[in-house]
């Protein structure tokens, strides 16, 4: 847990770690690969039907291409098969550095391009590598330990990582194991014979930029050879750890840090949008509000790092727009 949360919050600034630890805390309690039901399927069949029937429309799969600026006020959004949608409000979950340098870009009003570049200052969370693994076993698939699993090669947090990002052949510098299959309690019902797993690590961008501008599933051999190596070696780590699953594994893809820029918009692959320096928290423009009337940011960069971080950007949003202090309201309905 402390090597994990050394590395989202402080690396690779050396900030005491004394200083990230209730941050710390508050990410790992709430951690949702600790969760035991597979809670991420009911979310947005719960909050759709509300968007929908308050006159929203949900688009999917659907990419932001512009804000729509008109003098110093947010008036929509034009997406990127041309449709526009208007709104009196526009609210961005998209990350600061995207909706700022990408969404609103060359002609932001001054007050924009200010902020802007203070935040391209503050640095990015580390890169992962995830390897998602799927197991068929010839009968019922046997219990696994639902406990996630933490390997570190040495107590040195810092230096297992500057090491593994000096040598992409050094050891990994943690490995997260986690069990999804063994958390979900209706999971061995519908898939009886299987288990899902998920192997990851942190893994600097800077190995994989240089491909930053294939596009996705034709990238060129050189970074599928990377992939390849790396998978091969988070595999061997699987079976010395859950030898159980040895020579049952029969599906196995690996994320890169570019899978994640292609898939969350993250400009630099980031796991967790702005890494968690002091100057991140000390940032006055890590809120809510923008400069640009009628728009606002939510999400991680807004609260912290994590769903739970997520959802706390989310409540300041709602609480700045709304004028009400939804934190208390959530705390009420739950208690
Ligand atoms: C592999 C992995 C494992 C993780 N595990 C955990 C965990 O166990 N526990 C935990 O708490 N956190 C975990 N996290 C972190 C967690 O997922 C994030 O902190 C959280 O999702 C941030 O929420 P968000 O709403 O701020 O941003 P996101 O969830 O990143 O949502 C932003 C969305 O905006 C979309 N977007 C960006 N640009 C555009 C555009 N131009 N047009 C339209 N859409 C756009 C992106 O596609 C994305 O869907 C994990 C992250 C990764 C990558």
């Amino acid at each position: 847990m402390l090597g994990e949360q050394t590395l989202e919050v402080w690396t690779p600034q050396k900030v005491p770690l004394a200083q990230g630890w209730p941050q710390s805390c508050a990410y790992v309690t709430h951690l949702p690969a600790w969760q035991v039901t597979p809670t991420a399927l009911y979310v947005a069949p719960s909050v759709l039907p509300t968007i929908e029937r308050a006159g929203g429309v949900v688009a999917v799969s659907a990419e932001v291409d512009r804000i729509l600026v008109e003098g110093d006020r947010a008036v929509g959004v034009r997406m990127s098969d041309g449709r526009e949608f208007r709104a009196k409000l526009i609210v961005s979950d998209a990350g600061i550095r995207t909706t700022l340098d990408r969404l609103i870009g060359d002609g932001a009003p001054e007050a924009v391009r200010s902020v802007a570049a203070r935040i391209r200052r503050l640095p990015a969370a580390s890169g992962h590598l995830c390897l998602y693994v799927g197991a068929t076993f010839p009968t019922a698939a046997p219990k696994l330990d639902a406990a996630n699993q933490w390997i570190h090669p040495s107590v040195d947090f810092d230096r297992n990582l500057s090491g593994f990002n000096a040598d992409l052949e050094a050891p990994f510098p943690f490995l997260y194991i986690s069990f999804p299959s063994a958390k979900d309690p209706s999971f061995a019902t519908r898939y009886p014979n299987r288990h899902t797993i998920e192997l990851v690590t942190a893994v600097s961008y800077e190995h994989f930029s240089r491909w930053a501008g294939s596009d996705w599933k034709r990238r060129p051999d050189a970074y599928e050879a990377i992939k390849s190596r790396l998978a091969e070696r988070l595999l061997c780590q699987l079976y010395r750890y859950v030898p159980t699953v040895a020579g049952m594994v029969t599906h196995w893809e690996l994320s890169t840090p570019l899978s994640t820029q292609h898939f969350a918009s993250a400009p630099h692959g980031e796991m967790y949008g702005l890494a968690h320096t002091p100057m991140r928290f000390e940032s006055r423009d890590l809120g809510p509000r923008t400069p640009i009337r009628n728009l606002f940011l939510t999400g991680q960069d807004v609260g912290t790092c994590g769903v739970m971080g997520a959802l706390s950007g989310a409540l300041a949003t709602a609480s700045t727009i709304l004028r009400r202090n939804m934190f208390g309201e959530v705390l009420k309905a739950t208690d």
